[in-house]
C-alpha cells in the first residue's frame, strides 16, 4: 500500500507535497520521493528510504523548484523494500521526463513486463509500477492524458496514480475504483492525494473525488478530464475503512471515522460479551471501532493498552522477525484497568495472529481474568492482489483454522468476528460495489497467474 500526492499552480510546489506526505506516512513508511518539475519543464527528483519525517535534508527538499511535484510513501506489496524501488518512478526519454508515483498492485504487471523485455526494454526497478511508465513512453498519443489512457489499456488489478509528464500533471484512477483519489483546491493550485487528511494539512479543499476509470489532466491549458468506461460493479477495498486510512479522512465519499463506528456497533450487536467489565481498542487504528462497540454495547471503554508512537505500524514491516520484535515493543498494558477484569479487545482484524498473540499474553500478565477479542471485520481468509500487504494463504492464521482454533491459539477466552453482510452493510455506500476477496474469496479479476513473480516484482 502507499500514499500519493501531486499539486499542480502552486509556486511552492515541492513544500506543499512534502508536508502533504506527512499525513500520507501510516499508507507506507518503507520510503518516500518527491519529483517536482519547474516552469522551463526542468525536473528534479529526491528519494530516499525511511520516514517522511528523516527522509529529506533540507537541501534535498531545497533544490525542487517549480509550481507542479509529486510525491509518494510506499510500503512495497510486489518488489523488494530498496531505494531503486522508491517512488515517484523517474525517467527521461524523447519527451522529456516521466514521473509517476502508483497506489495499489497491477495483476498482470509480469506479462506486461515479459512482453517490454522481449522488445528490448530495460528495467531499472523491479516494482509493477515501472510498467506504466513504459507503456507511456511508447504511445505516440498526443496529449499526456491520452498518453496514459494509452498506456492504462491492458493494465488490469488497481491503480490510483499521480503522474507528470512534461510539465502537465495526470491523475487516474482504475475502472474498479480500488484505491481512493480526491482532487482539491489551494488557491488556484490543483492538489491530488490519497486521502482528504492530506488536503487539510496543506489547508486545500475537497473538490470531489476521481471518479473510477477517469484521467485528469492539469496544466496552463486548465483541467481536463478523460472518461474511460469505468467496471459496471465498482470494487473499491473494504479494507481502506477497516483498518487503513486514517479516521480524519474521507475516501470514497464516506468517513473513515464514522464507518469505523458502525462496524464496532455492528460488532456489538453480532457479537456481544455478556459479563464482561470493560471493553478497549488495540490503539490507534481500531480505536474508532471500540468506541462504537461501546456505545452500542454500554461498556465502559478504557485505555488499557498503551501505544509506543516511537515503533510504527507492525505489520507494515516486510519480515516476519521484524514483526515479532516490533509487537513486544509497540505496545504496553496498564494494570490498573487489567487486574482482575473481564475485558473485551476490540481489533480491526486479525491477519497472521503475531499482534494478537503477544497482546493477551501481555493483558494476562498484567491480572486480566478473561479477555474476549471482538474484530470489526471477517476472518481473512485470502491474500489481497490489490495492493494491501495480506501474505498468502499459509500465513492466515484464519485460512487454516477454525474461529475456535483461531481463539485457542491466540490465548482468547471467546473470540468473535464480524459478518461479511454485517460489514458491508456498516461502510458507507455498502452493501455493494465494494472489494472484498480477502474475507470472501471472490476475486474481482483473475489473480495473479505466477505469484511468485507477482511478489517479487520480475
Ligand atoms: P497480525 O499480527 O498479523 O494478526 O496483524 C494484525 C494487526 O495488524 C492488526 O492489529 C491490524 O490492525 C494490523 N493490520 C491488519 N492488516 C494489515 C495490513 N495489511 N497492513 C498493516 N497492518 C495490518
Amino acid at each position: 500500500m502507499c500514499g500519493i500526492f501531486g499539486i499542480s499552480g502552486h509556486p511552492d510546489a515541492a513544500n506543499i507535497t512534502h508536508l502533504g506526505l506527512y499525513s500520507l506516512q501510516h499508507r507506507g513508511q518503507e520510503s518516500t520521493g518527491i519529483v517536482a518539475v519547474d516552469d522551463d519543464g526542468t525536473a528534479l527528483a529526491v528519494r530516499k528510504m525511511g520516514l517522511v519525517s528523516d527522509g529529506f535534508d533540507d537541501k534535498g527538499i531545497a533544490s525542487l523548484h517549480g509550481g507542479t511535484a509529486i510525491g509518494h510513501t510506499r510500503y512495497s506489496t510486489a518488489g523488494s523494500s530498496s531505494i531503486e524501488n522508491a517512488q515517484p518512478v523517474f525517467v527521461r526519454f524523447r519527451g522529456g521526463h516521466i514521473a509517476l508515483a502508483h497506489n495499489g498492485n497491477l495483476t498482470n504487471a509480469v506479462q506486461l513486463r515479459g512482453e517490454l523485455e522481449a522488445d528490448g526494454s530495460i528495467f531499472a526497478s523491479s516494482m509493477d509500477s515501472e510498467v506504466i511508465v513504459h507503456r507511456i513512453a511508447k504511445s505516440r498519443a498526443e496529449r499526456p492524458e491520452q498518453q496514459l489512457a494509452e498506456a492504462l489499456a491492458g493494465v488490469e488489478g488497481a491503480f490510483s496514480l499521480v503522474v507528470v509528464i512534461g510539465k502537465t500533471l495526470v491523475a487516474a484512477r482504475d475502472p474498479n475504483g480500488w484505491r481512493p483519489l480526491v482532487m482539491g483546491k489551494l488557491g488556484d493550485a490543483y492538489v491530488f492525494a490519497s486521502e482528504t487528511c492530506a488536503l487539510d494539512i496543506v489547508g486545500a479543499s475537497v473538490v470531489r473525488d476521481v471518479e473510477p476509470g477517469e484521467i485528469v489532466a492539469i496544466d496552463e491549458h486548465g483541467v481536463r478530464s478523460l472518461q474511460t468506461p469505468p467496471s459496471p460493479v465498482l470494487h473499491r477495498c473494504v479494507f481502506e475503512y477497516i483498518y487503513f486510512a486514517r479516521p480524519d479522512s474521507r475516501v470514497f465519499g464516506g468517513s473513515v471515522d464514522r464507518a469505523r463506528r458502525a462496524l464496532g456497533r455492528q460488532l456489538a450487536r453480532e457479537q456481544p460479551a455478556p459479563g464482561a467489565d470493560l471493553v478497549f481498542a488495540v490503539p490507534d487504528s481500531s480505536n474508532s471501532a471500540a468506541l462504537g462497540y461501546a456505545e452500542e454495547s454500554g461498556l465502559q471503554l478504557e485505555h488499557a493498552l498503551i501505544r509506543n508512537h516511537y515503533v510504527g505500524r507492525t505489520f507494515i514491516q516486510p519480515t516476519q522477525a521484524g514483526r515479532d520484535a516490533k509487537v513486544k515493543v509497540k505496545y504496553n498494558a496498564v494494570r490498573e484497568v487489567l487486574e482482575g477484569k473481564k475485558v473485551v479487545m476490540v481489533d480491526d482484524s486479525i491477519v497472521r495472529g503475531t499482534t494478537t498473540r503477544g497482546l493477551v499474553a501481555l493483558l494476562r500478565a498484567a491480572g486480566a481474568k478473561e479477555v474476549h477479542m471482538r474484530v470489526s471485520s471477517p476472518p481473512i481468509t485470502g491474500p489481497c492482489y490489490y495492493g494491501i500487504d495480506t501474505p498468502e494463504k499459509e500465513y492466515l492464521i484464519a485460512a487454516n483454522m477454525s474461529i475456535a482454533e483461531v481463539g485457542k491459539a491466540i490465548g482468547v477466552d471467546s473470540l468473535g468476528y464480524l459478518t461479511l453482510e454485517g460489514m458491508l452493510g456498516a461502510v458507507p455506500g455498502g452493501p455493494d460495489g465494494f472489494c472484498h476477496a480477502c474475507f470472501s474469496g471472490q476475486y474481482p479479476t483473475q489473480p495473479p497467474i505466477d505469484i511468485k513473480r507477482y511478489r517479487s516484482g520480475v
